[in-house]
């Protein structure tokens, strides 16, 4: 049998008995905003959602960008896009420039004692303007005919990180930058080459809403039941709605004896019952 990626994983699960601290990264507070259910799922029973498929030109865009602004970091000058849009800053030289890009092992840390977690988050950019506050900088790239415009699950993400950079005591500005590339469309041919739009997208935003969240993560993970399925619009994701049907199907086997799934009890349970129990 084939690699199964949604074997429970039993690495890095959260232990409430577990005197060490537990890390997190930026992405696992968005996942609990977004649906505590799935974080449970995920930090306590190792049981991720389904992973997307990489993003490898939006990757190959990131790369490009952070190239061009390490020149302007080694030569401590201005890039022409941060000129065009009045920034008067120059991309922040630290020697812990490439540990805070490393989003999988590393990034920008900070140990928060009351809950005894370590949260992290692997940054794209900073930028030190002449008054010495530090912007943070998101690259994105995407191709679309609309406007432009940021979505809720970005501006969080600029937001723990101006954060995190906050809690290890730097001068941060409210004022995060996107560096958007958008690919176009309106060439006659593809010709090997895809060009983009770039522009810069200022967000002003606010951090205060992140200590109470890392509260109620922590009260997640200490807790022994699995909070309700829904995201925090209120409703259920594309993924719930699948493994709904998928159980349904299943179940509906289940009960008519089916081939495939053989009734391990001769108790006629309900749907809902099977769930809480050994099916799904
Ligand atoms: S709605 Fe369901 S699948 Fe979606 S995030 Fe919540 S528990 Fe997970």
């Amino acid at each position: 049998m084939g690699y199964n990626p949604y074997k429970p994983r039993a690495r890095g699960l959260f232990d409430p008995n577990h005197t060490e601290p537990y890390r997190l990264s930026r992405s696992k507070i968005d996942l609990f905003i977004e649906c505590p259910r799935c974080f449970y799922l995920d930090q306590r029973l190792g049981l991720p959602r389904p992973s997307m498929p990489g993003f490898t030109l939006n990757n190959a865009v990131d790369e490009l960008l952070k190239k061009e602004f390490d020149i302007h970091r080694k030569d401590i000058s201005t890039h022409p896009l941060m000129k065009a849009y009045g920034i008067n800053a120059v991309p922040f030289a630290h020697k812990e420039m490439e540990t805070w890009r490393d989003a999988l092992r590393h990034g920008i840390q900070y140990y928060d004692k009351k809950n005894n977690i370590i949260l992290r988050g692997g940054i794209d950019d900073v930028w030190e303007a002449s008054d010495g506050k530090l912007h943070i900088v998101d690259y994105k790239a995407t191709s679309k005919k609309s406007e432009i415009t940021l979505s809720d699950g970005y501006k969080r993400q600029v937001e723990i990180y101006q954060w995190l950079f906050k809690q290890n005591g730097f001068p941060v500005s409210d004022t995060a930058y996107f560096v958007y590339a958008n690919g176009k469309t309106d060439n006659k041919a593809f010709d090997a080459k895809l060009e983009f739009d770039v522009c810069v997208m200022p967000y002003t935003g606010s951090n205060d809403w992140i200590p109470e969240v890392i509260d109620h993560m922590y009260q997640c993970l200490i807790g022994e039941s699995v909070p309700g399925k829904g995201t925090s619009s209120g409703n259920v994701c594309e993924h719930c709605d699948y493994r709904e049907t998928v159980g349904k199907a299943l179940y509906s086997l289940h009960v008519q004896g089916g081939k495939s799934e053989k009734p391990k009890t001769s108790k006629k349970e309900t749907y809902e019952e099977a769930q809480t129990s050994t099916l799904f």
